[in-house]
């Protein structure tokens, strides 16, 4: 009996250590499940993380979650063309997505198929969705700037080429706005567009596209849209797309500017997709690689090197808080990934100071070195005088007796707030901006009334361009003082409006 134990265990072991395991890669799976955007495949055991996948109804998918005997896999455009027991292909490449001019002007999904029915988007090129960054040696410093047109953001959270500055803010405290004058304001200067939005309902992605054609806006710029309405996958894949149809241009040496409206709604898809995937869920649910996945993002953002044609790609991802909580989870790791942020505030926006600009919280860490000198001279005595303003303003308020140089001090500042105001789709030249920021920091109109100050802004610019084009031509050239204090005296003379008394 026990020498055929011991026979039997010897034959065992001996067909054991006979045995050579090995997998078959296979390139062709069968669905198991599919639901919510999410495929469960079996077989397909060659396909790499990230691989795109093609279904036999036609949709497309990317290798998400490789199991030892199934793959997790996204689903990408029409799932409802994916049915269980359909046959899944692994291609061997990583999605593309058209880029081109060809899509300057048009709106496109994540997969950049067009979706504003204006015909097919005829494109010859394509560019994989992830792609690495540009390299140390491969990039420059930012030093060029990017206007954005509005006055409280060119003067003290400049952009430069290249950035990765983040708007961040409540709800309804108009981040969108300032990045659609971002883009507004490109027109004529070669800069290349494209706003992605994540999330948003798809009513207002057509408001913002209407928006941008009515400005003419749209002949430089491309939208990827991925409204709340497209499922978690095409939203988590849409900043992706965009960024790689702006790195087309950036690298054959042009200017680009991408917009992410907004990466909290983008984290959520993703977590979302996570969790039908069946990933572990880190912190507040989200999965582990979020801070990774915004940051992969971001770093293809870049100023490149001269000898890989100098071009740039600007980023403003906007992140939207709640309740002004800039330290919740996802808005704190993006803050950490940009180089500087706009901060929104509710108070001022409905205080009626618009944009709603919190200065004192709001900076820009390359952009400075990126400023045009006429600006760089009047930018450092305007975050003074605000500043200053701020902080008289607060006790002011309990204050009877005021001095002198507080009662300036407080009749300035509500000035310099005033002309820090401006209304959407109204971009001003950087040289228009530098005249009317030297005439409220210099005290030109500290004598006019505030509700006249726009009045006076107005009609200066007009004064200037139509009697004074050498004036506006020596700020562009960095000569500010002189030449606007002689225009400034003059216009003072034809200004009609009450004045008040002096402080
Ligand atoms: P959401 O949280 O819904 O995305 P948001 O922060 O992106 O909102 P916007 O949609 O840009 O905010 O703006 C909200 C509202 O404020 C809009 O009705 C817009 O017209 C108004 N608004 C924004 N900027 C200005 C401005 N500079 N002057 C006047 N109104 C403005
Ligand atoms: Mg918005």
């Amino acid at each position: 009996m026990s020498t055929d134990i011991k026979h039997l265990t010897e034959r065992i072991k001996a067909r054991i250590l006979e045995y050579e395991g090995h997998v078959v890669p296979h390139s062709t799976g069968v669905v198991l499940t599919v639901g919510d955007g999410i495929a469960r495949v079996s077989g397909l055991s060659g396909a790499v993380l990230g691989e795109k996948l093609q279904f036999s109804g036609g949709a497309s998918g990317i290798a998400f979650n490789l199991n030892e005997d199934t793959v997790g896999a996204v689903v990408l455009g029409d799932t409802r063309a994916v049915k269980e027991g359909d046959r899944v292909t692994s291609t061997g490449e990583v999605l593309q997505v058209p880029v081109g001019a060809s899509l300057v002007g048009r709106v496109v999904n994540s997969l950049g198929e067009p979706v504003d029915g204006r015909g097919p988007v005829h494109s010859t090129e394509t560019r994989p969705v992830e792609s690495p960054s540009p390299g140390i040696s491969e990039r420059q410093p930012v030093r060029t700037p990017l206007h954005t047109g509005l006055k409280a953001i060119d003067s003290m959270v400049p952009i430069g080429r290249g950035q990765r500055e983040l708007i961040i803010g409540d709800r309804e405290t108009g981040k969108t706005s300032i990045a659609i004058d971002a883009i507004v304001n490109q027109k004529g200067t070669g800069v290349i567009c494209v706003y992605v939005a994540i999330g948003v309902k798809a009513s207002s992605v057509a408001r913002t596209v209407q928006a941008l054609r009515d400005a003419g806006a749209m002949d430089h710029t491309i939208v990827v849209s991925a409204p709340s309405s497209e499922p978690a996958p095409m939203q988590y894949l849409a900043p992706f797309s965009g960024c790689a149809m702006a790195e087309y241009f950036m690298y054959r040496g042009g200017d680009t500017l991408v917009v992410y409206d907004d990466l909290v709604r983008h984290a959520m898809a993703y977590r979302a997709m996570s969790l039908l995937l069946r990933r572990p869920p880190g912190r507040e649910a989200y999965p582990g690689d979020i801070f990774y996945l915004h940051s992969r993002l971001l770093e293809r953002s870049a100023k490149l090197a001269d000898a890989l044609g100098g071009g740039s790609m600007t980023a403003l991802p906007i992140a939207q808080t709640l309740a002004g909580d800039i330290s919740a989870y996802i808005p704190t790791n993006i803050i950490s990934i940009t180089d500087g942020q706009i901060y929104l505030e509710s108070d001022l926006f409905f205080a009626g100071v618009r944009p709603a600009i919190n200065v004192g919280l709001s900076v820009s860490r390359v952009g400075g070195s990126a400023q045009t000198a006429g600006m760089r001279k009047v930018a450092g005595r305007l975050r003074l005088e605000l500043a200053q303003y701020r902080e008289l303003a607060a006790f002011a308020r309990f204050a009877t007796d005021l001095d002198r140089s507080t009662r300036r001090r407080l009749v300035r500042g509500e000035r310099i707030v005033e002309v820090l105001k401006q209304p959407r789709f109204r971009p001003m030249p950087v040289e228009h901006q530098v005249a009317v920021i030297y005439a409220a920091v210099s005290g030109y109109l500290d004598r006019v009334p505030v509700r006249a100050v726009r009045r006076f802004e107005d009609e200066f610019i007009d004064f200037l361009v139509r009697e004074h084009p050498e004036v506006v031509k020596a700020i562009q050239a960095g000569d500010v003082a002189g030449p606007l204090d002689r225009a400034l005296s003059e216009f003072d003379k034809h200004f009609v409006s009450e004045r008040e008394e002096p402080y």
